[in-house]
């Protein structure tokens, strides 16, 4: 662990030293509160040993500046408090301190702490790690890979809020796949849930990299494409189709023969300003129109 330890006393500084690097923890110290909070910020570190009393920033409002971060790991806080002083023990643990050792310090008592912090950020590192990858679970669709409906609700708000800022335009395309339901009468699930997966890679490889590639429902797709107006928006959309025709899925069910995909494309710019639920609902309307038109086409909202 990387270890910070802040006293204004040079003596108490170098027996903290040696105790911390004694114990394996790299250590770094400080003579005030002020140069504390700046190693602080700047390295990071695992472990804060703090002094109660020191000039520029005491110890508690130390405590008070680490806990107001919110810094992704967990900063375990340690304070020297002078021996009998109750209030100063309340105090620290009030101002957000998880632990505290009397002056003069001994060496062996700040290593019996050092095991304890370790095991303590340790498992914050764990909890850290796991919100992150549960966060990530939670915006994926499981089937495709693709972000999945919550992602799109925020990207699209994030992008709405943008592009209305900085008057730039942005285009949505919903994508369905045609006949599906008879694809899965023909060939079973399995094969559907093969052949969507297709169609998603094939969507996400002909999409630049800022765009968003969503699964918007079962043989839903939907492309968000930032800085994109309706006409070129079509034009990837029409790559797209192509790209799908030519992965040749073979389908009896669909009047070409193989597996394509109708959408209906619609976009925000500064002649059609309108929110981001009413792009989606003309994009829908598109999609419609390109499905009543014989589907495998794009169509854009009028
Ligand atoms: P259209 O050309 O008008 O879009 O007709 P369609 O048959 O594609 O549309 P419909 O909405 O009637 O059927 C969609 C089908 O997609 C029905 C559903 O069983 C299937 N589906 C939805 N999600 C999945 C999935 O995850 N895996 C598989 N295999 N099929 C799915
Ligand atoms: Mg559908
Ligand atoms: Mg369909």
């Amino acid at each position: 662990m990387r270890v910070l330890v802040a006293d204004d006393d040079p003596g108490s500084l170098l027996v903290a030293r040696a105790a911390v690097e004694r114990s394996g923890h790299d250590c770094m110290t400080a003579a005030d509160g002020g140069e504390a909070w700046a190693l602080f910020q700047a390295h990071r570190p695992d472990v804060v040993v703090t002094d109660r009393m020191m000039p520029v920033m005491d110890g508690l409002e130390l405590c008070r500046a680490i806990r107001a971060e919110e810094p992704e790991l967990y900063t375990y806080i340690v304070l020297l408090t002078s021996q009998g002083s109750r209030d100063d023990v309340l105090s620290g643990l009030e101002a957000g301190a998880d632990d505290y050792v009397t002056k003069p310090l001994d060496p062996f008592v700040l290593h019996t702490r050092l095991l304890v912090a370790l095991r303590i950020t340790t498992l914050h590192a764990d909890l850290a790690h796991y919100r992150r990858v549960l966060s990530e679970q939670a915006r994926t669709d499981p089937l495709t890979g693709l972000h999945n409906r919550l992602k799109l609700s925020e990207d699209l708000e994030q992008l709405h809020a943008r592009s209305a800022r900085h008057g730039e335009e942005y285009s949505v395309a919903l994508c369905d796949v045609d006949n599906f339901k008879s694809y899965n009468d023909l060939y079973g699930h399995q094969a559907g849930d093969l052949a969507l997966r297709a169609v998603a890679s094939t969507l996400a490889a002909t999409a630049r990299r800022t765009d968003g590639v969503y699964r918007f429902g079962g043989e839903e797709f939907l492309l968000v494409l930032p800085r994109q107006g309706v006409i070129g928006a079509r034009a990837l959309v029409e790559r797209a189709l192509c790209a799908v025709r030519d992965l040749a899925i073979p389908h009896a069910g669909d009047p070409s023969g193989q597996l394509g995909f109708s959408a209906g494309v619609s976009g925000f710019s500064a002649g059609h300003v309108v929110s981001a639920e009413m792009l989606l609902n003309e994009a829908d309307a598109a999609l419609y129109a390109a499905k009543a038109a014989g589907r495998n086409q794009v169509m854009l909202a009028p």
